[in-house]
This record gives structure tokens, C-alpha cells and sequence, in this order.
């Protein structure tokens, strides 16, 4: 199976990916000045009326941009094409390498052909097992040879696409009786054994009188959005965004992070009424969720 895919890949080799391109602008005192100033480069070689480009400004010359290439061949197509057929649907950058061999300057028209010089794999890498594709592309000033461009890719298939575990809590001393009422499907609030005061979450202390003596009460499980937030980004394998969490007032009138079930995240709204659930995630983890009551959703 792989190696009829290598054959097939191999048979790119040597054919062209970009043909008989014109660069979107010709070669420009505005872009160079833009590099120079965004790395830094002060060389008196890159200013004034003999200005030449950096070289280093090579593939600068060549790039589609947003609206990208007009020129792309279809047989590059087909291989990236053959590629994401055999699961390589991932694609990342690995290196590049140019050759110099005339300066560029303002006014050059660029022209540049790119072909498929090889198709090495498959490659097992950390990112997933995929195939190296490496162009070369020939860049011309006014149709003379000014340098030569190599960029390679690697087409990945992207391992790692089971479902990941929601992360752990931290359960020390000062918290592991509330994660063993949780675990028996009881959210048990800190109550201060001097003042009485209710707290949550668990802390070692009464932050009203300083107490360390303390007691359990069991929350009824009824309660309100307090207020809410819903996350997009960044993305958590475990967590399929958009969601809503929300901060949940229990009617003993202390506060919980939790998630929100059973409403769409667009339809969550402060005040909402909710009840107490236990979801259990995994084999190993049970967490305290709130569903909005059918009322109110
Ligand atoms: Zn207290």
C-alpha cells in the first residue's frame, strides 16, 4: 500500500508546481523598506537611488499573497490532492534554502517557475507520519537567473485524534472532602464553625473571623446564573467550543464555576433558574454541572 502511494508520489518529481509566473509587484523601494524596518536591517545597501533588494527579500518577490496563485499547476494540486487522500491532511513548513546570483532592484520584473524536485517519505516525525515535498523555484529579473528558492513541507497525517480527558482537579488536604462529597454526588458547602458563615470554594480558614474549625452543609442543588461567560477559543481537546460556563448562585447564597447543561450557549441569561447534576466525565472524574430548568430554557 505505501509503496504503490510512493510510486505515485514519486511520479511528481521533476514536474512542474508553478508555471511562467509574474511576481504581483515588481521589485519595490516600499517593501524594502518595510523588511529593512521589521528586522532591523539599517545596511546603507538597501536605500538610496543605486538601492538593491536583500537578497534574504528572495521569495518576498513571489508570493500570492491573500488572494494567492494564479499559477499553480494541477499536477501540484493532484499531489496534495494524493496526499490528503492518504490521511496527510496536515501540512507544516520545514525549511528553506536560496542561492544569490544577481541582486534584485527597484523596477525588476520577477518571473519564476517552480517544480517538484522530490518526494522523500514516509517520515515518522512527533507531529505524525507523513512525506517531505520540497520545490525549487527559479527566480528571474528581466529574464535573467537571479536566484533560486528551496522550500520544503511536510504533508502530515495528525496523530493524536482521540478524545482527550478533561483535566484534573488539584485535591490537597484543604479541598479533598468536597471532591469525596462529589464523588457520592453531595456538593458540600464550608461552613465556619465560630461565625457560621458559609464558603466556597474550600479554604483552609474562615476568611470572615479566621476560625480553622469548620463543618459541611449540603447545598440543596438549586440556584441561579449569577453571571456567565462562553468560551470559543482557545480550543481544549477535551471541550467542544462554543460553550457556556457559567457562575452559579446557590440558593445558601454562595457561588460555583460550573458548567451549564441542557440550554444552547447563546440562550444562557443571568438570572436564569438551575439545578444540580453530576456529570461524570471518565471512569475517573465526576465534576458538579448546572442544568437551566425547562422553564426557563
Ligand atoms: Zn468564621
Amino acid at each position: 500500500m505505501t509503496d504503490d502511494l510512493a510510486v505515485r508520489l514519486k511520479a511528481y518529481e521533476g514536474r512542474p508546481a508553478v508555471a511562467g509566473a509574474t511576481g504581483k509587484d515588481p521589485v519595490n523601494a516600499p517593501m524594502i523598506r518595510h523588511w529593512c524596518e521589521a528586522l532591523g536591517d539599517t545596511h546603507p545597501a538597501y536605500t538610496g537611488p543605486d538601492a538593491v533588494a536583500p537578497p534574504a527579500m528572495l521569495q518576498v518577490w513571489t508570493m500570492g499573497g491573500l488572494s494567492g496563485h494564479e499559477a499553480r499547476t494541477d499536477a501540484y494540486q493532484e499531489l496534495l490532492a494524493l496526499l490528503d487522500a492518504a490521511g496527510c491532511t496536515s501540512v507544516v513548513a520545514t525549511d528553506c534554502e536560496q542561492e544569490y546570483l544577481l541582486p534584485l532592484r527597484p523596477g525588476d520584473t520577477v518571473t519564476f517557475d517552480t517544480v517538484v524536485e522530490s518526494v522523500t517519505g514516509p517520515k515518522s516525525t512527533r507531529l505524525g507520519s507523513g512525506w517531505f515535498v520540497t520545490t525549487r523555484t527559479d527566480i528571474r529579473a528581466d529574464g535573467r537567473l537571479a536566484g533560486v528558492h528551496r522550500f520544503r513541507i511536510l504533508k502530515y497525517a495528525p496523530r493524536g485524534t482521540r478524545k482527550e480527558r478533561r483535566p484534573r482537579p488539584v485535591i490537597n488536604r484543604d479541598n479533598a472532602a468536597y471532591w469525596e462529597g462529589v464523588g457520592r454526588h453531595e456538593l458540600l458547602v464550608q461552613r465556619c464553625a465560630a461565625c457560621r458563615a458559609l464558603r466556597f470554594p474550600w479554604l483552609p480558614g474562615c476568611p470572615d473571623c479566621g476560625s480553622p474549625d469548620w463543618d459541611t452543609v449540603r447545598a440543596s442543588g438549586e440556584g441561579t446564573v449569577f453571571s456567565y461567560v462562553v468560551l470559543h477559543h482557545p480550543p481544549f481537546p477535551a471541550f467542544d467550543p462554543p460553550y457556556a460556563v457559567g457562575l452559579i448562585e446557590l440558593a445558601e447564597g454562595v457561588r460555583i464555576v460550573a458548567d451549564l447543561v441542557g440550554v444552547p450557549y447563546d440562550k444562557v441569561r443571568i438570572g436564569m433558574p438551575v439545578r444540580l447534576e453530576f456529570l461524570r466525565c471518565d471512569e475517573e472524574l465526576t465534576v458538579p454541572v448546572f442544568r437551566v430548568r425547562e422553564a426557563a430554557a
